[in-house]
């Protein structure tokens, strides 16, 4: 099968061809579709994955019957009470798909078993991968920011993307969008924001903020936009730290991270992306371009989500 291989941090996947896998435990399915996250950045630049290791954490795969199928990528131990209550990737040893399991930068990859996989009904393969990471990601970030009436949305990439959608939608919240490209600030209006900005504007605080990136910088603007007893929800895995303390933020002001949605939150946005209610620009190139791929995701000027197609 053909595969995008990380053989060694930094250096430039090689697309080449390796023999399917043939696990003692698991389900070998085809992908149809992966996502190309900024995450997958991330894992390229850092010693953190062993190699040679496939990237790909946003993947829909042919299910048994053949029924494109999205996969949920979060695989616990399934004993712990996160993994009982359904919410896997709070286990404390779950393993990724695309992150510490190779993933769908292939032609097949190997899950632990059916229960990972959702139907996806009519949806187009490619429009229904970014869900996996992207959708639901954002929307257990957004569920986790609220109730709130406004939120600070910063960066507008393809999770932020969702999360303007998810405010609007589920928790009926107004949105202000932060980014440093003006094509995303166009974008987030597009998807309902009310308003949109560049980062050094001034801003009205707000009592929830959620943020994509995750750098020095957008770290300190969460915090200067948060309102007292707010809430900043930390998404993005730029490589910043903010400070907590008596003056370091507004008064019991609440931070927290989030991660990988839980079971139930990829079944909302899989319902909700079904009835058509929200919306992901797709752009589709083959496995032969995840280079491309990864490179103009660095650049930043990607407006939507890049889906690698098998
Ligand atoms: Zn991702
Ligand atoms: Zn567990």
């Amino acid at each position: 099968m053909r595969a995008a291989v990380m053989h060694s941090p930094g250096s430039p996947l090689v697309i080449e061809e390796r023999p399917r896998p043939r696990p003692r435990s698991g389900l070998v399915v085809d992908v149809l579709a992966c996502g190309v996250c900024h995450t997958d950045l991330d894992l390229l630049d850092s010693e953190f994955t062993r190699t040679p290791h496939v990237l790909g954490h946003e993947v829909v795969v042919a299910g048994p019957g053949g029924e494109p199928c999205l996969v949920y990528g979060s695989w616990g131990c399934r004993r712990c009470s996160h993994c009982r209550s359904g919410d896997e990737a709070m286990c404390e040893g779950v393993i990724i798909v695309g992150v510490h399991a190779d993933g769908g930068h292939a032609e097949a990859l190997v899950v632990p078993d059916e229960s990972y996989l959702y139907p996806i009904g009519d949806l187009d393969p490619a429009m229904a991968a970014p869900l996996a990471d992207a959708g639901a990601t954002s929307y257990r970030a957004v569920r986790r920011a609220m109730p709130a009436s406004r939120a600070v949305v910063i960066g507008v990439g393809g999770l932020g993307q969702f999360a303007i959608q998810w405010l609007r939608l589920v928790a009926d919240c107004s949105v202000t969008a932060v980014d440093t490209a003006p094509a995303k600030l166009c974008r987030a209006l597009e998807l309902g924001a009310d308003e949109a900005f560049l980062p050094m504007a001034e801003m009205e605080p707000a009592p929830a903020v959620l943020d994509f990136v995750g750098t020095p910088e957008s770290l300190h603007l969460a915090r200067s936009v948060v309102q007292r007893q707010g809430r900043i929800v930390i998404v993005g895995g730029g490589g910043g730290t903010m400070p907590v303390g008596m003056e370091a933020i507004p008064y019991e002001t609440w931070v927290t991270t989030s991660i990988m949605g839980s079971r139930s939150d990829v079944t909302t946005v899989l319902d909700h992306a079904q009835r058509g209610n929200v919306e992901c620009h797709v752009e589709v190139l083959p496995l032969d371009d995840a280079n491309t791929a990864l490179g103009r995701l660095r650049e930043g000027g990607v407006t939507g989500r890049l889906v690698l197609t098998l």
